[in-house]
């Protein structure tokens, strides 16, 4: 769980509207402080913490919220963001039989996992699976894969100690393909340390076999150092997916977040127990709780923040239905919204260079402060005002042009803008405009 300083810092933070850099520091340290005490490598948490108070910093706070509550909800959504991207089931996209590589340190998993693979496998996908052993080194491995190939119910080819890993590869793929076997999985050797030899080793057998998925099996209990297994085997083999083992540990499963960001593959099953059944899809959701331990108040987030999209969706609609219509606070919501994706200049930084380029010949700054002057005079104006624009006769705007600072045509060119938006909005349906907003809010 994250500390008790943290949750304190929570509760403390009453009445703040936004999140800023003073009201953030002190609780950013302590996001920082639990993630490495999950064990999730330095230089992850630390590119972690950045994109979190890139996102955080200016955002509202909606509703109840404080800004306590709203950057827990922020580094929640971006631990299941990052963790979960890419999730799915074993590809088995090839021509069969379909070769699953099995990676790792000696130790993770590799096995044990090759046979909860081949169960999971046969259970859930109906698939026709042969497992072999390119564990030479030690004999007892061989004969390990074998008993727990028999307990997942799949097929197993033999192999002994005095044959190159390579030959073993090629005769059980050869038998594989004779006997229509779906899937081929490939329990290979793992050292207790990165070594080159047996990278290279690894590195081959990939070459040959050209196997559709190249699993890194990795131990969630190893903690920091998770970080240099990962890399070094990204840096030797293209990895499709990761499982992580001994999820049932009292670990914190920090390595989850390490070895994704690392790696850049997806993590696809968690083992969650010696046993043969104890393999489960990864679940990033559950993970980020386990991680981050603040489920009550991730819980509460997401309530609040559902229950004020509602709400918005809720008043919008009935006026709309009511033939209130859309009024300039309406508007101004909007432009605010638009205000908390960013602005408009940060959004053009994630976009892809073209785009960039083409928006060149757009003045972005320009835009950011017509967007910001357009929010000065709604706000000039009084409460009737928005909600009724046409009594703003020249009188009127004379007094909000001076209110926001600006000359009277923009106030006239804003008043149009919005007559133009209130006629689209008249066109559409109020149901319609529900469906559109619960569709917009996931
Ligand atoms: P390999 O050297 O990579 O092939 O690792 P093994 O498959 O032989 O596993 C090493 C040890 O970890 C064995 O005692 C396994 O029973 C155990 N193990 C593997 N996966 C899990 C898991 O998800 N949970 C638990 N509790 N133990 C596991
Ligand atoms: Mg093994």
């Amino acid at each position: 769980a994250l500390s008790d300083k943290l949750s304190r810092l929570v509760k403390d933070m009453r009445g703040q509207a936004r999140i800023t850099e003073s009201n953030v520091q002190d609780m950013l340290r302590e996001v920082r402080m639990a993630l490495l005490e999950a064990d999730v490598a330095l230089p992850v948490v630390r590119d972690f913490v950045a994109r979190v108070k890139e996102k955080a910093l200016g955002q509202e706070v909606v509703g109840s919220l404080n800004p306590g509550q709203a950057l827990v909800g922020i580094v929640n959504r971006e631990l299941v963001a990052t963790m979960g991207e890419g999730v799915s089931d074993i590809n088995l996209a090839a021509q069969p039989p379909a070769v699953i590589l099995m990676a790792g340190l000696q130790g993770a998993g590799k096995t044990t996992t090759t046979a909860k693979l081949a169960k999971h496998l046969i259970e859930k996908r109906k698939k026709k699976v042969l497992t072999v052993s390119g564990d030479v080194y030690r004999p007892a491995a061989i004969e390990q894969l074998k008993t727990v190939t028999r307990q997942a119910g799949a097929e197993w080819f033999p192999s002994s100690p005095d044959q190159k890993p390579l030959d073993i590869a090629a005769a059980a793929l050869d038998f594989a393909r004779k006997q229509y076997f779906d899937v081929l999985l490939v329990d290979t050797a793992g050292r207790l340390a990165i070594d080159e030899a047996l990278m290279r080793e690894i590195r081959e057998l990939h070459a040959a076999l050209r196997p559709v998925e190249t699993l890194f099996v990795v131990d969630a209990m190893q903690g920091q150092d998770a970080v240099n297994t990962a890399k070094a085997f990204k840096d030797a083999l293209p990895l499709t997916g990761i499982v992580l083992t001994k999820m049932d540990g009292d670990s914190r499963g920090g390595a989850a977040l390490s070895v994704r960001q690392i790696t850049g593959a997806p993590i696809k099953f968690a083992g969650v127990s010696e046993k043969i059944d104890g393999l489960e899809v990864f679940d990033a959701e559950r993970h980020a709780g386990r991680i981050l331990g603040m489920g009550d108040i991730v819980a509460l987030v997401e309530q609040v923040t559902a229950g004020v999209d509602m709400q918005a969706a809720q008043k919008l609609a009935a006026k709309v239905k009511s033939g209130e219509g859309f009024d300039l606070d309406d508007f101004l919501a909007q432009i605010r919204q638009m205000k908390q994706m960013g602005g408009l200049s940060q959004l053009m930084d994630k976009m892809p260079s073209q785009i960039q380029a083409k928006a060149g010949q757009v003045d972005m700054d320009k835009a950011e402060r017509d967007i910001r002057r357009k929010e000065g005079i709604i706000c000039s104006m009084t409460p009737l005002e928005r909600r009724k624009p046409d009594l703003i006769k020249a009188t009127r705007k004379r007094r909000i042009a001076a209110g926001a600072g600006v000359q009277v045509q923009e106030v006239n060119r804003l008043l149009n803008e919005f007559e133009q938006m209130q006629g689209m909005m008249k066109k559409m349906k109020g149901g319609g405009l529900m469906k559109m907003m619960k569709r917009m809010g996931g």
